[in-house]
């Protein structure tokens, strides 16, 4: 299985985040239920390497119909603000 790549996020006050792109090279989403992006962090940025693309390394919401085994199945997901949480915005319920 291909790790799927976080195509687009648009939450621009986290330190991976650089011109509505995730610099980290895996995020991880989600408990259960909701599919927010537990990688998001605020601490100051000592400076992304922006030719790394960020992938999906896990999400932990089988509520979503895309996951498998806990892993994505997508081939790609965007992130963002919902409800003012920050999620993964290709979560699709089951
Ligand atoms: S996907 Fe998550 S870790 Fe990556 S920039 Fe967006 S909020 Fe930050
Ligand atoms: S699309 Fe579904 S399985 Fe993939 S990261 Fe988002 S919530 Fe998880």
């Amino acid at each position: 299985m291909e790790m799927p790549i976080v195509s687009e996020c648009d939450v621009t006050d986290c330190a991976y985040n650089s011109d509505d792109m995730c610099h980290a090279m895996a995020i991880t989403i989600g408990d259960s239920v909701h599919p927010k992006c537990d990688t998001y962090c605020t601490s100051v940025s000592m400076g992304v390497d922006t030719s790394c693309m960020a992938c999906v390394g896990a999400c932990k919401t089988t509520a979503c119909s895309h996951n498998t085994g806990l892993e994505c199945s997508a081939s790609e997901i965007s992130v963002g603000l919902k409800n003012d949480e920050i999620d993964c915005l290709t979560f699709e319920g089951r």
